[in-house]
């Protein structure tokens, strides 16, 4: 998945997601790139989140829903994408493809803070700002 935020000058948000799916996929799968409140979810008011990785896992969280929920209630970009992967661990414990599981969360908020989280390392993402410049991040990981 490719996910992309912005916030505009008058503050307003917005995103969109891009996937080829997952790999072997069965004829038919959806993933959660398509689904608003899975691979991508925004709210004006709050801001935006947006998520790469095992899409069934997303799904099952709408896990870029409460990355968005969890700033709503005033946590930074970074403690929201961290709390949303949290909750994917937490779910997928005992489940088959946690092994290999691999999600990434990416989160701006209206001040145009941001963060990224990681089930595990090796999600990074590019910052694009017009007064600092662009560069390359690596997110936080939780395994
Ligand atoms: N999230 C996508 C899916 O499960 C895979 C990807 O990261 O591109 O369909």
């Amino acid at each position: 998945t490719i996910g992309m935020l912005a916030l505009d000058e008058n503050g307003n948000i917005s995103g969109s997601c891009t996937t080829s799916g997952a790999a072997w996929k069965m004829p038919g799968r959806v993933g959660d790139s398509p689904i608003i409140g899975a691979g991508l979810f925004l709210d004006n008011e709050v801001g935006g989140a947006v998520a790469t990785g095992l899409g069934e896992a997303v799904i099952r969280t709408a896990a870029t829903t409460i990355c968005v929920e969890y700033m709503r209630m005033g946590m930074h970009p970074q403690e929201a994408a961290k709390k949303a992967i949290e909750r994917i661990c937490d779910k997928h414990k005992n489940h088959p493809d946690m092994p290999n599981l691999q999600v990434g969360i990416l989160a701006l908020n209206k001040n145009g803070e941001y963060g990224g989280f990681g089930v595990r390392s090796g999600f990074n993402y590019a910052i694009c700002d017009n007064d600092k410049g662009n560069r390359l991040e690596d997110a936080g990981y939780k395994l």
